[in-house]
């Protein structure tokens, strides 16, 4: 950590969620929330909870929801400090309810909050001037202001020898456009660590099997590729170790959101901290083994004692 803590920009919203399964929000239902959210929040509560400095460039309204948010990452020890209060904008939020299948339904309230303000702020500078990793997350690209900050964050952290890694969440429509495949490209040339889960790896390499994605990416310079599976674990690819394989651990999914992000906190502070790859995959698969168990996206985080536990109360599957 002597470079400095994890940052990231983006969005911070409360995620207020159905109790009963089904198909959207047609009708009167009951519901649960405000529970903290958005994906570089979670992120950074994450990277914080396993030991890691973590800061975090955003904007809330000036409302309980905001308040919520700000109060349990500070408690969690990430730096607040480039968190910034919009007067006349509520924090965002979103709706969410699961499907039969799986599948969820949303009502967004994101880039027309005050998170659609996000912008560089005399704090984002102090930040991001003493940043040492920065951490992006293709979701902040739905804030029209984060590419610009996330940008200027990488170009100096990278001048002081410093590290970005990227999940690249991405919807298929970032990529769909010239400017949205620059954005993916410029970040694949810069990153250290990829932290792709499912098709996003065939988005991100334009290739069609594992294998071949796994190659051109590595070719391409990047380090390290973490694959995130779901239930079926995760894969560390590099040309250091090859491939190394954690299969899932079994625990009954309660909430599966926020999983990708618990585990990509995880694996890079673990790694940031000096961790082996083998280890850091270890405690990036119970990361997010153990988020899912909890409903909320962030009620899951735990440090790394508490992975510990988790670990040795779940046996690994075959
Ligand atoms: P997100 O929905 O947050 O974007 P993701 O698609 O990026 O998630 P997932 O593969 O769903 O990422 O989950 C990340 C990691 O969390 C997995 O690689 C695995 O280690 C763990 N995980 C997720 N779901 C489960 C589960 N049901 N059982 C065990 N481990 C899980
Ligand atoms: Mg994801």
């Amino acid at each position: 950590e002597a470079l400095g803590p994890t940052i990231t920009v983006g969005e911070i919203l409360v995620e207020i969620m159905a109790t009963t399964v089904g198909d959207g929000f047609l009708a009167p239902q009951p519901l649960i929330g405000p529970f903290p959210s958005g994906a570089p929040a979670i992120f950074m509560s994450q990277v914080a909870r396993c030991g890691g400095a973590a800061g975090i460039v955003a904007a809330v309204g000036a409302d309980d929801f905001g308040r919520l948010n700000v109060e349990r990452l500070a408690r969690d020890g990430v730096d607040v400090s480039a968190i910034a209060t919009i007067a006349g904008k509520p924090t965002g939020s979103a709706f969410v309810r699961y499907r039969a299948d799986g599948n969820r339904d949303f009502v967004f309230n994101i880039a027309h909050s005050a998170a659609g303000d996000t912008a560089m702020t005399g704090e984002a500078q102090a930040l991001i001037a003493r940043a040492g990793h920065v951490h992006v997350m293709g979701s902040a690209f739905a804030i029209d202001g984060a590419g610009a900050i996330l940008r200027a964050a990488i170009a100096d952290v990278k001048a002081r020898g410093g590290s970005v890694s990227f999940d690249p969440n991405l919807r298929k429509e970032l990529v769909s456009g010239a400017e949205g495949r620059r954005l993916v490209d410029d970040l694949l040339s810069v990153c250290d660590l990829l932290l792709p889960s499912g098709e996003e790896l065939f988005v991100a390499s334009g290739q069609d099997t594992e294998e071949a994605a796994i190659e051109a990416l590595l070719a391409a310079g990047i380090a390290e590729v973490v694959l995130k599976r779901g239930a079926a674990g995760s894969s560390h690819f590099s040309r250091a170790h090859g491939r190394i394989d954690a299969p899932g651990l079994t625990v009954e999914e309660v909430d599966p959101t926020g999983a990708g992000d618990c585990f990509g906190a995880a694996y890079l502070t673990c790694r940031r901290l000096g961790m082996a790859p083998p280890q850091a995959l270890a405690y990036a698969n119970a990361a997010g083994a153990r988020n899912v168990t909890r409903q909320g996206p962030m009620e899951g985080v735990g440090s790394l004692a508490e992975l510990d536990q988790f670990i040795a109360s779940v046996s690994a599957k075959g």
